[in-house]
């Protein structure tokens, strides 16, 4: 009756019902918690080139500037917007990724002509440092979101051409395994020491920050690689040796995606 809502036996049989709703609290908390600091990452990673852009142009608004100083004030400005383009652009690419129905449709993807057409996307920054790209392997059909599949691919060899070494070497192999197809990225830059293998997927996080700005980096790149393979049931591991190089290997699982 009333006088006892709940005795033991009735405990005993919500119990676990009653754990269920804690770990579901719980994983709410945890995805609530990841969205502030995702949005409060945001704000500073945005407020930052805003804030130089604004004191230069704040600096030459005021004829402050010698003339022979315009250029590289300029430079600066230019440079800075160049990152907000880069770093919107990558929020934009996450955020399509996080809406739970990807509208975009599967399709045959034939890998080695998508990284044939990445590498060369990548060739005048491979240039610029003379960095040397080659692709092996053999023709791989895979049914997946084209769209996501480019991004996850350039973006793993773009950072093997960013973090690699004047005269460097990156070599694409795609070809198709017992699991299914697979993409291996090696590079001979500068590595990645192990305890930040799993961090480096997080978003923004970066082994040096000052290294990864002045190499045009966001901090998302990888996030968005992450969120690429768990559409596609993919599994990204990294293999690296600092000082030495490192391997990102994609494996795609067997058959219709
Ligand atoms: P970023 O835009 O900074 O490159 P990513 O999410 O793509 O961000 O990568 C996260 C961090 O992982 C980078 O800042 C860098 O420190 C490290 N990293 C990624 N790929 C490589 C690589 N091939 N070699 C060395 N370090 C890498």
């Amino acid at each position: 009756d009333l006088e006892h809502p709940l005795d033991n036996e009735t405990y005993e049989e919500l119990t676990p019902f009653l754990e269920a709703m804690d770990r579901q609290n719980k994983e709410k908390e945890a995805v609530s918690n990841m969205r502030k600091e995702f949005s409060a990452n945001v704000s500073h990673e945005l407020k930052t080139p805003l804030t130089s852009i604004s004191g230069y142009a704040e600096i030459m608004k005021n004829g402050m500037v010698r003339p022979q100083d315009i250029p590289l004030f300029s430079e600066r400005i230019y440079k800075e917007a160049r990152r907000l383009i880069t770093l919107v652009e990558d929020i934009i690419k996450l955020s399509k990724l996080d809406e739970e129905s990807v509208e975009l449709e599967k399709e045959d993807v034939d890998l080695y002509d998508l990284i044939r057409e990445i590498v060369s996307r990548l060739s005048p920054q491979a240039s610029q440092k003379n960095v040397r790209m080659e692709v092996t392997g053999e023709s791989v059909k895979y049914f997946g979101i084209r769209q996501i599949l480019d991004e996850m691919i350039y973006n793993v060899c773009e950072n093997a051409v960013k973090y690699n070494n004047e005269n460097g070497r990156v070599s694409v192999w795609v070809g198709d395994t017992l699991n299914g197809p697979k993409v291996t990225v090696t590079d001979t830059g500068i590595g990645i020491p192990k305890e930040h293998h799993e961090r480096i997927f997080e978003r923004f996080y970066r082994v040096d920050k000052s290294h990864s700005k002045e190499r045009g980096g966001t901090g998302l790149g990888l996030s968005i690689v992450k969120h690429g393979a768990l559409l596609h049931g993919a599994k990204v591991t990294v293999h690296s040796t600092p000082g030495r190089g490192t391997r990102i290997e994609m494996q795609f699982p067997k058959g219709k995606g």
